[in-house]
């Protein structure tokens, strides 16, 4: 018998149908012999109705009241889920993040939890009672409702699972599992059945966006064994654990990601003197924007380009930051190129294999892919290309680390 907790995102329970089908299978695990703690999310597209409300209100509403209104979406699954459950005959109780007491700092809208009294909870279930728990928010110290920030559900989940050490925290949702790449580009993607919470967090920075990344990080650092799979098809998802196996079939790149919400920024024919990288990344930091990648290199006549990528969103932002400092380095121009797109083959295998990158740079090269910058990390290298050949170098890679599903097995 094993205490599991149980996460259904927005789609999962997005109609009374859903919710229904949800309790179904919550009382499957629990005739099984399982103890479960249920999470859930607010119905799909009502935490954005909520906000939509609030908007007509004010443009920027009170954080403090926002968190007070869209917290009301979880509130309403845990009811209806628990009523569900009751109707089958199965003992339920819901609870919103104020009542279990998930204990957050007040940074509304963004709050990280601090503390996860399970007591009342260990009390309910020892009781045969399936608890059911809203997502997404908390309370400050102060008794006032708190989010976590969008998509925050999945770490309501992982942190519940941390708090009663349980024993896996499933992750429901609208795919069966994490794939080697996005499905939709390569037809040949694949469903690991294992992946480490390293090289989950990569792929999920780098845009897969099967889960949030704080959720991963919490799983990480709490050795919460997390799986995910699909609401409602039958399957095994992907456990994502804290064990590299060294076996031989293992391949040494898990997955291929890729990122179309980056810009990059170039700052040319500045002095190379002490100081300048200092000097262009101190005033982008200073206006809020954060940086991913950068390269420098120092030309014959002592000056450097500087370049680095941005969010999108910030790119104007930053390129107005680097017009007004131009000048007063002595920068010859500044240039900017938001058709770009980073990819990232990523994979715990990198660690004992030499050559990947090369491997990687190859398969570009064959598709006559020009790499524009290049960055690497222990289980990462990621290259920025051209945005117009994204497709077509994650399918390349796909290929050259052998990842294509075999032939009459695909997602088409
Ligand atoms: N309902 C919240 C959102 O839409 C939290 C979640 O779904 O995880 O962001
Ligand atoms: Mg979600």
């Amino acid at each position: 018998m094993a205490l599991i907790v149980q996460k259904f995102g927005g789609t999962s329970v997005g109609t009374v149908e859903r919710i229904e089908q949800v309790a179904e299978k919550v009382k499957k695990f629990r005739d099984g012999g399982d103890d479960i703690v249920v999470v859930v999310s607010a119905m799909s597209g009502e935490t954005n109705r909520l906000i939509d409300l609030a908007r007509q209100i004010s443009e920027q509403p009170v954080a403090r009241e926002l968190d007070v209104m869209v917290s009301t979406g979880e509130q309403v699954t845990i009811a209806l889920l628990a009523m569900a459950l009751i109707k089958r005959g199965v003992p339920a109780v819901s609870y919103t993040g104020n009542q279990v007491r998930i204990l957050t700092d007040s940074a509304h809208t963004k709050a990280r939890i601090l503390q996860i009294d399970g007591q009342r909870i260990q009390r309910d279930i020892k009781a045969g009672r399936v608890v059911v728990v809203a997502g997404f928010q908390g309370v400050d110290e102060k008794g006032n409702i708190t989010t976590l920030g969008r998509g925050g559900s999945d770490t309501t989940g992982v942190a519940l699972a941390a708090a009663l050490k349980a024993d896996e925290c499933q992750i429901y949702t609208d795919v069966d599992g994490v794939y080697t790449t996005d499905p939709r580009v390569v037809a040949k993607a694949q469903r690991l059945d294992k992946i480490t919470f390293e090289e989950m967090l990569e792929m999920a920075s780098l845009g897969s966006k099967v889960l949030q990344i704080r959720a991963v990080e919490f799983a990480g650092k709490y050795s919460v064994p997390l799986r995910v799979l699909h609401s409602f098809q039958e399957g095994p998802g992907t456990l994502i654990t804290l064990d590299e196996e060294e076996s031989m079939e293992q391949p040494i790149i898990s997955g291929i990601a890729f990122n179309r919400d980056e810009a990059k920024l170039t700052i040319r024919g500045v002095p190379d003197t002490p100081g300048v990288a200092f000097k262009i990344l101190g005033p982008i930091s200073a206006a809020n924007v954060e940086v991913d990648m950068i390269v420098q290199n120092v030309a014959h006549d002592n000056t450097t380009d500087f370049t680095f990528t941005v969010h999108r969103n910030d790119y104007n932002n930053a390129l107005q930051v680097l017009q007004s400092i131009a000048s007063e380095m002595g920068a010859r121009e500044v240039i900017g190129d938001t058709d770009i797109a980073k990819v990232s083959i990523v994979g715990v295998g990198m660690r004992s294999h030499a050559g990947v990158a090369s491997r990687m740079f190859e398969a570009l090269a064959k598709e006559n892919i020009n790499i524009q910058m290049i960055s690497t990390s222990e289980i990462k290298v990621s290259v920025v290309i051209e945005e117009k050949y994204l497709e077509l170098a994650v399918r390349a890679l796909h290929t050259a680390f052998e990842l294509d599903a075999p032939a009459g097995n695909t997602a088409e």
